[in-house]
């Protein structure tokens, strides 16, 4: 060992030790006689002195260490003057005897402090100084007590980890693949997986009756904040279980989650179904920590002559707290904010219910005070509350008023990142219609059993059909999503034909699960959990990629190991690939 211990170690009991201690220059101050410099490493800061008056050589030494040099300093630890309590070693210093310089930097691009001059783009360039910076390694440190909670709690629940295969075969379903060449098999391609669905539900067939790992998936999808080409996810599968049974066990590992990483014990979760968060939230992933649920007033606002209303589809109204008091300008700003492009409704309709019992509206010259009372009845409004209402086509309204309930959750203060609401959303419908291309598509993916109720639907309204899936939320985010498996030969294959595929499609696609399906597989069904999520979530970010310690930009690229990129001739020869002639 280089050092005897780490900079994050020393307390006022061990004044008088002789210690070695290694680690990055974080900060070199020259005060008089004295030389003070802060020593980092993933453990903390400890304060290196020295002192001119007696040893002027070795302090003189210490003055020209630069930003992130490596250094080992040998000295005796004593107790400091000026103390400093932001910082567990702010009771001692160490009076340095030797110094030795292992390796020394250059002056790195930007600041390693919690709050640095460095741009994103800078810093994912040189992420390992990032990762240097506290928020960074503390948050890659939150992910790696969160996997290994993750692990801990699956062996307790008798889960086996087993690693599937990363090369695997493109299907055209979900997300586009990332496609991957074969030297040994020319012209054909492996696929990078997108979730390991089929080896898990082959696992099941095998007798492996609970599965968990923690694996790389990928999609090549166009990137979000919240989304990248390779993510992680906790992946699991059950046999011989039922829906409730699922619920019950990865609601218990959300628990574990929150109560041993984060000490905080979560309440029950309530289940929803998909209709209802619809109805309720214009949103399948609830944001429930708190009310204001979507109020439809269509029937009582119609027939008045106001066009806008009247040749709508749909009218929901918004009663927002304690609001009438809302002044034009912050009125204006939600109407902006409604109108913006990614939102999409035409207009704001607005009726402040003031608490002396005068109403004002947006719409005084088609509806009269009684007309507005039923309005407030049909939002549910009290006096004190602003009613916002958004009038048109049911998709579009419902969408819109679900994102002008999170805005004014966010300016209400009621959004606090530090309570958390999970829930269960339960009942997703089987398909989804595609009205460009003309064919339904698997809400959550082919292999997702119906609810047996709704199996005769499949041949009469397929449409109608509800999918035994389920969602778990927390805060208005999808953490995990599962469903209850088919299991069963024909059932499969009718599926596949609801989605268009031929026999002969489905047979080369799927052939290798259906076939298994014929050799006794059990009912199973399981869940996959978004770890990056998950970790943001835990640590309060809404990024990702703060979790991840290479993570790729928004066109994603590595930018520090530049990558994607070019390959050689030679390489392309050996793949039998050829590239096309770039267009411009
Ligand atoms: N494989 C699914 C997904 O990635 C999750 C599951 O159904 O278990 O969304």
């Amino acid at each position: 060992m280089l050092r005897t211990n780490s900079c994050g170690e020393l307390r006022l009991t061990d004044a008088g030790k002789q210690v070695t201690l290694c680690g990055w220059v974080q900060r070199n101050r020259v005060m008089g006689g004295m030389t003070f410099i802060d020593l980092r490493d993933r453990y903390g800061i400890t304060q290196l002195v020295f002192n001119s008056e007696q040893n002027k050589e070795l302090c003189n030494e210490a003055q020209k260490l630069g930003r992130e040099f490596v250094i080992k300093a040998t000295g005796i630890v004593a107790e400091r003057s000026s103390k400093n309590p932001k910082i567990p070693t702010g009771e001692i210093e160490v009076i340095v005897s030797s110094l030795e310089i292992l390796n020394p930097s250059k002056t790195p691009p930007f600041t390693i402090e919690d709050e640095t001059d460095g741009g994103e783009d800078l810093r994912m360039k040189f992420r390992y100084l990032d990762i240097r910076r506290n928020p960074v390694k503390k948050a890659l440190l939150l992910r790696h007590r969160m996997a290994q909670e993750t692990r801990c709690f699956f062996d307790q629940q008798g889960f086996i980890e087993i690693e599937t295969p990363v090369l695997i075969k493109s299907t055209p379903e979900g997300a586009r693949d990332f496609i991957v060449p074969s030297r040994m098999n020319p012209h054909e391609f492996y696929a990078l997986p997108q979730s390991p669905q089929t080896f898990k539900q082959l696992l099941m067939v095998a007798g492996i009756d609970k599965y968990f790992q923690i694996v790389k998936c990928f999609r090549d999808e166009d990137l979000r904040a919240d989304r990248q080409p390779e993510f992680t996810q906790v992946d699991c599968e059950m046999s011989f279980i039922e829906q409730e049974d699922i619920l019950q066990v990865f609601e218990k590992y959300a628990v574990h989650l929150f109560h041993n990483v984060k000490g905080l014990k979560l309440q029950k979760f309530p289940r929803i179904t998909f209709a209802d968060a619809m109805r309720d939230y214009g949103n399948d992933k609830p944001d429930i920590r708190f009310g204001m649920k979507l109020k439809n007033i269509t029937s009582v606002v119609k027939g008045k002559n106001f066009k806008v209303i009247d040749d709508a589809q749909t009218v929901l109204a918004i009663a927002s707290e304690g609001c009438s008091e809302y002044t034009r300008k912050q009125l204006d700003e939600l109407t902006d904010f409604v109108k913006r492009p990614q939102i999409g409704a035409s207009g704001l309709i607005y009726v402040k219910f003031n608490t002396d019992g005068s109403i004002k509206s947006s719409v005084d010259k088609f509806y009269s005070e009684d007309d507005l009372k039923n309005w407030m009845l049909a939002a549910e409004a009290k006096p004190g509350d602003l009613i916002l209402v958004l009038a048109g086509d049911e998709n579009k309204i419902r969408k819109a008023a679900s994102e002008l309930r999170l805005e004014m959750g966010h300016r209400l203060g009621l959004r606090n990142p530090d309570v958390f609401a999970p829930l269960w959303v339960v009942d997703f419908p089987l398909l989804e219609w595609d009205e460009e291309a003309k064919r339904f598509h698997a809400m959550h993916h082919p292999f997702t059993s119906p609810l047996p109720e709704d199996i005769p639907l499949l041949d009469s309204d397929p449409g109608k059909v509800r999918a035994n899936a389920y969602d778990m939320v927390i805060n208005g985010v999808e953490i995990g999503g599962g469903s209850i498996r088919i299991h069963n030969r024909k059932l499969q294959q009718k599926l596949f034909s609801l989605l268009g595929f031929t026999k002969e499609q489905a047979e080369s696609q799927f052939g290798f699960l259906m076939n298994a399906f014929e050799y006794g597989a059990p009912p199973h069904g399981g869940i996959a959990f978004g770890f990056d999520r998950l970790c943001s979530l835990f640590g309060g970010s809404d990024s990702i990629r703060d979790y991840m310690a290479f993570p790729k930009n928004n066109a994603g690229r590595d930018v520090m190991i530049d990558a994607p990129s070019a390959i050689s001739q030679h390489q392309l020869d050996e793949l039998n690939l050829v590239l096309k002639e770039k267009q411009y």
